[in-house]
């Protein structure tokens, strides 16, 4: 296993000999540890990345090359499908078979933008006059991509393929509890036949390594996921240099059940889109908005559910919720637990607990009876803690469903087709599942409406953040 910086394709510990551990959750076992990236190694991957960037390695690669190199770390990374998938569930704590679908995904986003590589292209425009006039789309430069620990490898691809794929050199800044799958990811990249400093892995804190990244005036992009605060705080340190900025940041997600849904289905959606990922999922739908009339056979339904999702192994195939990322994530879900139990009803759940005498879980847990102003209802927990609301109509689910700061998902399940569309218009945020919930896929752009952030992952619209547009006029 590889703990040392990738920069440059050599591996290299860092300028001040620093590390830090990565924890098992699950285990509460020291995984590695790892070398934390200083100011001057960040300064030394951005010299590098860019010399690869203006030099002859990278731009001197035609765009199809580039995306052949991306076809072959798929290829490569689906081989080792088995161990990036074990890695990341021994430092994530969720289950095997998640890690298992996010690799998978990652393969694909990997397939998808290569495909994408030589198909990027400018426009030629209609104007006035004796003119031949024309846009180029180039690469937007060196891009930092600061991503968080729920998908370590999954959310890092979201933001390396298209950046590549559109001839921009990345450094990757993997969060500190979960490196290890970024750093087997650079082995696997080289092993592909990127050129030194097309993909390069500083792993360490935010506030050291991150803030580096993000001031240092060589990094043209920064390309973020995370929390809304530290956001706001990319948006403050990356104006000096009017760095180009992506944020994907938190969401508090409305999943809206109409009386007229198939209620089995619902309540199934409704428990997937809440527990799935521990709750450590950006769009997790941890608001239930439900219509009154149907609210108590929700609830039957939905508690004995819940109560059946009991904290397991995650490595064991019959686990369905694992372990929370870290004791500090345990904590601060606990502490959103206690100012429920004051403020809503516990139907299920409310406790942490440990599996086989250790690590960081927490029960599936459910509030009926919350109300917008609650802390529960207001904040994102992120973890496993479902807040039950109810309304009366449509225009009262429409308008709780946007009472938020956020705008990065929503759930809506009804069988009146019109209604479902209706709803789906009405609603501030980025992604709609109608009848359904927590699908991705490479071609579906995904971001954030409000304080979740802007710029789109996946799709189309991720490439266009990673090119620059430029006009040229040619007089005739
Ligand atoms: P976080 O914001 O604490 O950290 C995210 C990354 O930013 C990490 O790599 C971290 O080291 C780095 N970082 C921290 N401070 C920094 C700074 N000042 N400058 C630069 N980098 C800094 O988030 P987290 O706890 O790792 O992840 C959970 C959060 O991420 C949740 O709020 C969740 O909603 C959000 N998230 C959003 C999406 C999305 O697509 N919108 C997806 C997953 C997670």
């Amino acid at each position: 296993m590889h703990t040392d910086l990738f920069i440059g394709n050599a591996w290299r510990p860092a300028s001040t000999g620093e590390r830090f551990q990565v924890t098992n959750p699950a285990t509460e076992e020291t995984l590695a540890e790892v070398a934390l990236g200083s100011e001057s190694d960040v300064d030394q991957a951005v010299r590098v990345a860019r010399t690869c960037l203006e030099g002859g390695a990278w731009r001197g690669l035609s765009a199809r090359k580039r995306g052949a190199l991306l076809y072959r770390a798929g290829d490569l990374l689906e081989q080792r499908a088995e161990d990036m998938a074990r890695l990341e569930t021994q430092q994530n704590g969720k289950p095997f078979f998640e890690s298992k679908i996010d690799v998978a995904m990652t393969v694909e986003t990997l397939r998808y933008y290569a495909g994408w590589a030589d198909k990027v292209t400018g426009d030629t425009l209609p104007v006035d006059g004796p003119f031949f006039t024309y846009t180029l789309r180039e690469p937007v430069g060196v891009v930092a991509a600061i991503v968080p620990w729920n998908f370590p490898l999954n959310l890092a691809s979201w933001k390396f393929a298209p950046a590549l794929a559109a001839g921009c050199t990345v450094i990757l800044k993997p969060a500190s509890e979960t490196p290890l799958t970024a750093l087997l990811m650079a082995e696997i990249m080289e092993q592909a036949g990127f050129p030194p400093g097309a993909f390069n892995v500083v792993p360490g804190s935010g506030s050291l390594t991150g803030r580096a990244l993000v001031r240092h005036a060589g990094v043209d992009k920064v390309a973020f996921t995370g929390s809304t605060d530290v956001g706001k705080q990319i948006m403050r340190d990356a104006a000096d240099s009017v760095k180009r900025i992506s944020l994907e940041l938190g969401g508090k997600s409305p999943n809206i059940i109409f009386a007229d849904a198939d209620i089995p289905s619902a309540v199934k959606g409704a428990q997937g889109a809440i527990f799935y990922g521990k709750g450590e999922v950006c769009a997790a739908g941890s608001r239930l908005l439900v219509e009154k009339s149907v609210h108590d056979q929700v609830m039957t339904e939905l508690v004995a559910r819940s109560k059946k999702l009991t904290p397991g192994d995650p490595f064991d195939a019959k686990t369905r919720l694992g372990a929370l990322v870290s004791q500090k994530q345990q904590d601060s879900v606990m502490s959103y637990i206690a100012a429920g139990k004051k403020e809503a009803t516990l139907v299920a759940g409310g406790n942490a607990t440990k599996v086989n005498g250790k690590g960081y879980y927490v029960e599936a847990t459910v509030f009926d009876d919350a109300k917008p102003g609650m802390k529960i209802v207001d904040e994102e927990i992120f973890g496993p803690v479902l807040s039950v609301l109810t309304f009366d109509g449509v225009e009262e689910g429409i308008r709780m469903a946007n009472q938020t700061i956020y705008g990065l998902a929503a759930g809506i399940w009804t069988r009146d087709v019109k209604k479902a569309h209706t709803v789906a218009r009405a609603i501030r945020a980025g992604t709609v599942w109608i009848n359904t919930y927590n699908f991705y896929d490479s071609a579906a752009p995904f971001g954030g409406f409000k304080a979740s952030g802007f710029g789109r992952d996946l799709g189309r619209e991720a490439l266009d953040g990673y090119t620059e547009v430029k006009t040229v006029w040619v007089a005739l």
